[in-house]
């Protein structure tokens, strides 16, 4: 048997070094270093990647796919060699597999839209999980509206863990689509997501995954994975705001109607007919985000080149070592205490509001996120209006952990605690 290789937990010099490659660290806030834990929302970029935004306007700008000139060629040969890259990336099994949209977001739109409502009938149903982030429940609450298709919830346990159980008693015959978070945004909880995309398969259910917060922390296969659809955003993976992917298997995106019209996504246009351009352009009309595609390629290259094991390790330190010195505060309560956890620490302070321990926070340079986290759902599971939520990437030291740990310890003193 091939020994598996141990994972290489980086040691603070090569976690300052990888640091040193992001611009941002060198702003002061409120006179203070910058310590960002609001990784959740948007992570950081890398000079590589902001470069790259710089570079294609300085060197290759113009349209894609229809001039004949030199620069033309070389914006599109860059737009369509980042789709190679990010395919391989997740190992799709073609660039054609994947589709640019604006983010996750819309991503679970294109699926909703155009696979999922032209086959949902009166009674079908849509599953998805108590732990959704907003974008992978209003998209499907406007199929449902259209075409008269129920949404089932499978339920989470106190930890925040799915309950694996119910889920499988919930695929059911009338199940069109499964739509699960890879990564809880709120909670952290990792989903067992094979094995819930071979029980759905099980049944003929169809899987779309997102993974909005799973693709810069672990290892994401979508071959291995076998999942249909894979949703997920370039500016919570070190690229840009504006560009995401949407993975899904070639077969399933043949069988999809274009979902909105206009240039780049036809073969030929008359007045009486319309011939749709192949996969995947026919779902990207009009001019894409062609530097945010390039730089998006860039920062998973720089992802890769770190690699995802290794990243997931360093965060799950941070995440062991957070989580220890945070249930020494008084009063304070972890929301998502899941054993399989990605580094998401939400929590609540008895009688404080999340905006006003996160606003002092800020006093001291530290960035979280204060909220219901667009998962108003997950809020109403643990009977909190909000949390406070710190959230980790590569970046992070656990003198970040530190100087969150001492500016907890200003709050408490403001609210006598
Ligand atoms: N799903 C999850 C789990 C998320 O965390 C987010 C962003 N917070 C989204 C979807 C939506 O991503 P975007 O706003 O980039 O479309």
């Amino acid at each position: 048997m091939k020994p598996i290789e141990p994972v290489m937990i980086p040691d603070d010099e090569t976690v300052a070094r990888w640091r040193s490659d992001f611009p941002i660290f060198r702003e002061l806030i409120h006179g203070n270093p910058l310590v960002y834990l609001d990784n959740g929302a948007t992570t950081q970029k890398p000079s590589a990647v902001i470069d790259a935004q710089r570079d294609y306007y300085e060197h290759a700008n113009a349209n894609v796919h229809r001039g004949v000139h030199e620069l033309s060629q070389r914006a599109t040969d860059a737009y369509e060699g980042a789709r190679e890259r990010i395919a391989r990336f997740i190992n799709a099994a073609r660039a054609e597999e994947i589709v640019y949209v604006r983010g996750t977001t819309e991503a679970i739109n294109l699926v909703a839209q155009s696979y999922v409502r032209p086959l949902a009938k009166p009674g079908d149903e849509i599953l998805i999980s108590a732990m959704e982030h907003h974008s992978n429940i209003v998209p499907w609450q406007f199929v449902c509206e259209q075409t008269g298709a129920v949404l089932k919830v499978v339920p989470i346990d106190d930890s925040g863990a799915l309950d694996v159980d119910a889920y499988r008693q919930m695929i059911a015959e009338r199940t069109r689509i499964v739509a699960i978070t890879h990564v809880s945004n709120a909670l952290g909880t990792i989903n067992p997501v094979a094995r819930m995309i071979e029980a759905a398969h099980a049944r003929d259910v169809p899987v779309l995954i997102d993974g909005a917060q799973a693709v810069a922390h672990l290892p994401v296969d979508v071959r291995a994975l076998d999942c249909d659809f894979y949703a997920f955003s370039g500016h919570k993976a070190y690229g840009p705001t504006g560009i995401g992917v949407l993975y899904a298997k070639a077969d399933r995106l043949e069988a999809m109607p274009p979902w909105q019209g206009g240039g780049d996504m036809i073969r030929s246009v008359t007045f009486d007919k319309t011939i749709y351009n192949a996969i995947p352009w026919k779902f990207e009309a009009g001019t894409p985000d062609i530097s945010g595609a390039i730089a998006l390629a860039v920062a998973l290259d720089y992802v890769n080149a770190i690699g995802s094991e290794t990243i997931g390790a360093h965060e799950a330190g941070l995440l062991a070592y957070a989580t220890d010195a945070m249930r020494a505060i008084p009063h304070l309560r972890l929301i998502g205490t899941a054993t399989e956890k990605a580094a998401i620490l939400s929590f609540v302070l008895d009688h404080v509001h999340a905006h006003d321990v996160g606003t002092i926070l800020d006093q001291y340079g530290v960035a979280v996120r204060a909220g219901h986290h667009c998962a108003m759902p997950v809020m109403q599971r643990f009977g909190v209006p909000a949390t406070v939520r710190a959230s980790f990437a590569l970046y992070n030291t656990r003198a970040d952990v530190e100087a969150l740990l001492k500016a907890m310890a200003h709050v408490q003193e403001v609210f006598g605690q």
